[in-house]
């Protein structure tokens, strides 16, 4: 991927608000035709960063270019992208069809060639026939895909999309996600989205930008950011995570409390956290035989029952009181969980899922 020169370069980006930081020294590349999030929590940045890719808002350092084109000082106009903000921001007087023609200019395209073109797009995202409709006679996702077929009426080479489902409710939040993936693939459309919503993050992205603090802190896909993420952050952000203390003991073997753990690898020289995810923990009944490594007794503190599994909270013996979380099957849980049991198991720590971190 990276032999590829990338559609979009962002390099060094910095932005001050008085004292405050908002973009720290922000590099990226993104290829063409590829999805990426920006993700992070409220106050990261991520919407200072698109608005100075959109040109709405000036970085105090840094350059940002794209396809080939030092787009960094050139006006939003001269920018060539697409946009599509949180709220609707349909003109509730004009019609759809007004609408999505808004940004096709009358001097470069004939009357006709507008229509048709809204048609096209109103077909693209679904809603063929609505032309004649005013925003309000429309629900929420319907008005979304409407300002959606507004910013690629004009065929921008870039979309730029800021928490663009966040109005809406869960449900239509869901399917619009995947429409509107299908649909970036189809045109092949280079896309940055901004969201704070790891799941949708997640879901859509080719690859996952995040941000805490006004910095990048990583950018991979997101199996990646899930399975090896760089830092306590990034690991706590994407998906739940067991984290536990330790202290180093020798070659490879760490020590949470008084349990020695081994890594597998060679162990890091000072203190620091070990993060495993909860699906990573292995449960076991207690009669079965503890011959493996890093495997011990646990009293089960808590269980709550979820459908396709169960997530149970754990206290490993020799840990003192620290707990962890773990994921078992409906008919595991329900063995464990009968009143009649004893609320113990035997959990294994895998050694190729726990990562240690300083
Ligand atoms: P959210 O999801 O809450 O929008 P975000 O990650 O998109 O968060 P930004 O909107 O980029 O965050 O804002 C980053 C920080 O910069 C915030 O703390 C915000 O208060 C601050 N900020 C943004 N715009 C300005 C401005 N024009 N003047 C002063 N501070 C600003």
């Amino acid at each position: 991927m990276s032999s590829k020169p990338a559609f979009l370069t962002i390099q060094g980006l910095h932005k001050q608000f008085g004292s405050f930081t908002a973009l720290d020294q922000v590099s990226l590349d993104i290829q063409a035709g590829e999805l990426v999030c920006l993700l992070g929590p409220s106050g990261c940045g991520k919407t200072t960063l698109l608005r100075c890719i959109a040109g709405l808002q000036q970085a105090d350092q840094g350059v940002i270019v794209m396809a080939g084109r030092d787009i960094t000082h050139l006006p939003p106009q001269q920018r060539d992208y697409g946009i599509l903000f949180q709220s609707y921001a349909l003109f509730p007087n004009l019609t759809v069809a007004q609408n999505i023609g808004y940004g096709l200019s009358p001097r470069k395209n004939l009357a006709s060639q507008v229509r048709q073109r809204v048609s096209e797009m109103l077909d693209l995202v679904g809603l063929s026939g609505s032309e004649n409709k005013y925003p309000a006679q429309l629900s929420g996702g319907q008005q979304q895909r409407v300002a959606l077929a507004r910013a690629l009426a004009p065929s921008p080479s870039l979309l730029l999309l800021d928490e663009p489902m966040s109005a809406l409710d869960a449900q239509v939040r869901e399917r619009l996600r995947i429409e509107l993936r299908a649909l970036q693939k189809q045109l092949s459309i280079t896309t940055l989205m901004v969201t704070h919503d790891q799941e949708e993050a997640m879901v859509m992205a080719d690859r996952i930008a995040v941000m805490d603090k006004g910095r990048l802190v990583q950018f991979d896909r997101p199996q990646a950011l899930y399975r090896a993420p760089a830092d306590p952050f990034v690991a706590g952000f994407i998906g739940e995570a067991n984290w536990l203390p330790f202290t180093p003991l020798h070659d490879c073997s760490v020590l949470v409390e008084r349990v020695r753990l081994d890594l597998g690898h060679e162990a890091p020289n000072s203190a620091g956290r070990l993060f495993i995810r909860p699906e990573n923990i292995r449960v076991l009944d207690t009669n079965n035989p503890a011959n493996n490594t890093n495997t011990f007794l646990a009293d089960i503190v808590d269980g709550v029952f979820l459908g396709r599994h169960y997530k149970l909270t754990l206290r490993p013996e020799g840990m003192d009181g620290l707990t962890v979380q773990a994921i078992v099957n409906p008919e595991q849980g329900d063995r464990l969980l009968d009143p009649l049991a004893a609320r113990r198991c035997r959990i294994q720590l895998p050694s190729e899922a726990l990562h240690a971190h300083h």
